[in-house]
C-alpha cells in the first residue's frame, strides 16, 4: 500500500486543526505510540507523528485531511491492546483519544452514561458506583484501558458470563467515519428494528470503520449481594468440565475464571504471596450475585454440590480483593517470566471447552512448548500464553509456535470456535484470520471496508488486507 508521507505542509495543517502542542514529532515522544502491550519488538512500528484530538470536530478534520493527502491514520486509546491494533504498521499518523476523557453524564434514574472515548474503564465504574449504579464492563486491564478501546475491540473480561461483552453495554456511538463525517449510530432504546444495526458494525471493528468520539452506555442497579468461591480441582479437565454443568443448572454466575496450577504458582511468585489451595491443583474462581443473603446461600450450596460431584477437592469462600488481584496479575506474572510470549485468545462453545483444553495440552507436549493458561472459562475463552525459554533460538521457537497454531486453529474451527474471543485480530492475527475465515464471510467484510473507506485511510493493515 502506497501512502503519502507526513510532509511539513501536512504537519502544519494538523497543527492548525489540533493546536501546536497537540502534534508530536519528537522521536522520544513518538516511542510509546509505536507499540501496544505486545512486548516482542517484531510487532513495533513508529508513527511519523501523533495528533492528540480534543473533540469530534478535530477528529473529523484530521480524517478529511488524511483522505485529501492519502496518509494513514491509526486510532489509539490507552495502548493496552494485545493484537497490535493500535500499532501504525504503515507509519503515518497515530490519532490519540487520550485527551477526550470526560464523563459527560451519568443518569442514575434512566440508567445510562454518556462518555468520551478516553475515559478509563475503572473511572467510569467508580463514577457510576458513586451514583448508586453499575457499569458491567470489566476487562482485567480496567485500571488502564479506555472505554473507546473497549468498544473498538468489543472487550470482554470477567463479567461477560452474566452481562455480556462491551457490545452489550452500548446503546449508541458517535463516530467519525472513514471519510471524515461525524455520524450518530444507535439510540437509547431497549429495542428497535429500524434498518441496519450500524453501531454494532463499528463496535469490534478495531478502529477500521470509524473513530469513536462518544458513547451512550447502559448502567444497571448495583448488585446487592455477591460472593466469590475459590474451587480447587486436582484435574484440569474436571475443572473446565464443571463450567457447562454450572450453567446447565440454571445458576448464572457473574464470573467463572480458570487458572492452571503452574499459572497460579507464577502469580504467587510475582505477587510474593501465598494463595489458598495453590498446592492442590487448578482454580475455578466463581463469583455469583443474589437478591438476598438467603438467595446467595442457596446458590453457594448448589455450586458447592456441583463442583464437589465433579471432582473438586476444596470449595472455599475467597477474599474478593485478593483472589481478583491474583487473577488480574496473570499477564504481568507471565511478562516477568519472559518478554517473548505468544498470547493466544482462542474461544470455543462452552460445551466444547474441555476438548479444547485437552487439545491445547496435547499440542503443547507435542511441540515442547512452555505454557501458562488462564481463561474466562464461563464463556469458553482460553488465554494460552506460550513463553520462549531464555536459551531457545527465536526462529526455531517461532517455527514450533506456528506449527502449533496451524493445528490448534484447525481444531478450533472444526469445533465451532474462533481465533479471538476478545483481544481482536489487529495486525498480529491477520494472516491466520485470512487463512481460517470462510472466503465468503471474509469477502463480505472486505466489501464493507472498501465501501466505507475507499482510500483505505483508517487503520490500514488491520484484521485483513485490502488488495
Ligand atoms: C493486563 C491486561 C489485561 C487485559 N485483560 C483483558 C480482558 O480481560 N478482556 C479484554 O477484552 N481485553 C483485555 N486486555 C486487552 C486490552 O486491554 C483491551 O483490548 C482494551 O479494550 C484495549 O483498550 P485500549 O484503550 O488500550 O485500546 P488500544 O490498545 O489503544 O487500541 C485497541 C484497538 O482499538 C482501536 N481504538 C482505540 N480507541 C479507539 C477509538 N476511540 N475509536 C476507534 N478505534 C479505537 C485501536 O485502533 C486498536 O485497533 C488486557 C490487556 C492487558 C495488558
Amino acid at each position: 500500500m502506497e501512502y503519502t508521507k507526513l510532509t511539513p505542509d501536512i504537519l502544519q495543517k494538523l497543527r492548525e486543526i489540533v493546536g501546536e502542542e497537540n502534534v508530536l514529532t519528537d522521536a522520544a515522544l513518538l516511542e510509546p505510540y509505536g507499540h501496544d502491550e505486545v512486548t516482542d519488538p517484531a510487532y513495533h512500528k513508529l508513527p511519523e507523528a501523533v495528533a492528540l484530538a480534543e473533540n469530534a470536530e478535530q477528529v473529523a478534520a484530521i480524517i478529511a485531511l488524511a483522505n485529501e493527502y492519502r496518509f494513514p491514520v491509526t486510532p489509539r486509546g490507552a495502548g493496552t491492546g494485545l493484537a497490535c491494533g493500535a500499532v501504525p504498521v504503515y507509519g503515518g499518523l497515530v490519532l490519540s483519544l487520550e485527551k477526550m476523557n470526560r464523563i459527560i453524564e451519568i443518569n442514575a434514574d434512566a440508567m445510562y452514561a454518556v462518555v468520551e472515548p478516553g475515559v478509563r474503564t475503572s473511572d467510569l465504574q467508580a463514577a457510576a458506583e458513586a451514583k448508586g449504579v453499575f457499569y458491567a464492563g470489566d476487562p482485567c486491564s480496567g485500571d488502564s484501558c479506555f472505554i473507546g478501546g473497549n468498544i473498538a475491540t468489543n472487550a470482554g473480561g470477567n463479567r461477560a458470563v452474566k452481562y455480556g461483552t462491551t457490545r452489550h453495554q452500548v446503546y449508541a456511538v458517535e463516530a467519525v467515519n472513514p471519510q471524515g463525517k461525524i455520524v450518530r449510530l444507535g439510540a437509547r432504546l431497549q429495542k428497535q428494528s429500524t434498518g441496519y444495526c450500524l453501531e454494532q458494525l463499528v463496535i469490534g471493528s478495531e478502529g477500521t470503520l470509524g473513530v469513536i468520539t462518544q458513547a451512550t452506555l447502559k448502567l444497571m442497579p448495583l448488585p446487592q449481594y455477591s460472593v466469590d468461591l475459590l474451587v480447587v480441582f486436582p484435574g484440569a479437565e474436571e475443572a473446565i468440565g464443571t463450567v457447562q454443568k454450572i450453567i446447565g443448572a440454571g445458576i448464572t454466575p457473574t464470573c467463572v475464571e480458570y487458572m492452571d496450577n503452574i499459572t497460579i504458582k507464577s502469580v504467587e511468585k510475582y505477587l510474593g504471596c501465598k494463595l489458598q489451595g495453590s498446592d492442590k491443583g487448578n482454580y475455578l474462581i466463581i463469583e455469583v450475585e443474589g437478591v438476598s443473603e438467603d438467595d446467595l446461600d442457596e446458590k453457594s450450596i448448589a455450586l458447592d454440590e456441583i463442583c464437589t460431584a465433579n471432582g473438586a477437592s476444596d470449595v472455599l469462600v475467597a477474599d474478593h480483593d485478593k483472589i481478583w488481584q491474583a487473577r488480574k496479575a496473570f499477564a504481568e506474572a507471565v511478562r516477568a517470566e519472559s518478554l517473548i510470549v505468544c498470547k493466544e485468545d482462542v474461544v470455543a462453545p462452552v460445551d466444547q471447552e474441555p476438548l479444547l483444553l485437552a487439545e491445547i495440552l496435547r499440542l503443547a507436549e507435542k511441540y515442547d512448548l512452555v505454557t501458562r493458561i488462564a481463561s474466562h472459562a464461563g464463556d469458553g475463552n482460553i488465554h494460552l500464553n506460550i513463553l520462549k525459554r531464555p536459551e531457545e533460538d527465536y526462529a526455531e521457537w517461532e517455527r514450533r509456535v506456528e506449527q502449533n497454531q496451524q493445528e490448534l486453529y484447525a481444531f478450533i474451527y472444526a469445533h465451532g470456535g474462533r481465533l479471538s474471543g476478545e483481544h481482536g485480530i489487529g495486525f498480529k492475527r491477520k494472516r491466520l484470520m485470512e487463512e481460517f475465515t470462510e472466503p465468503e464471510e471474509l469477502a463480505m467484510m472486505k466489501a464493507i471496508k472498501k465501501a466505507l473507506d475507499p482510500n483505505n485511510i483508517l487503520n490500514p493493515g488491520k484484521i485483513f488486507d485490502i488488495e
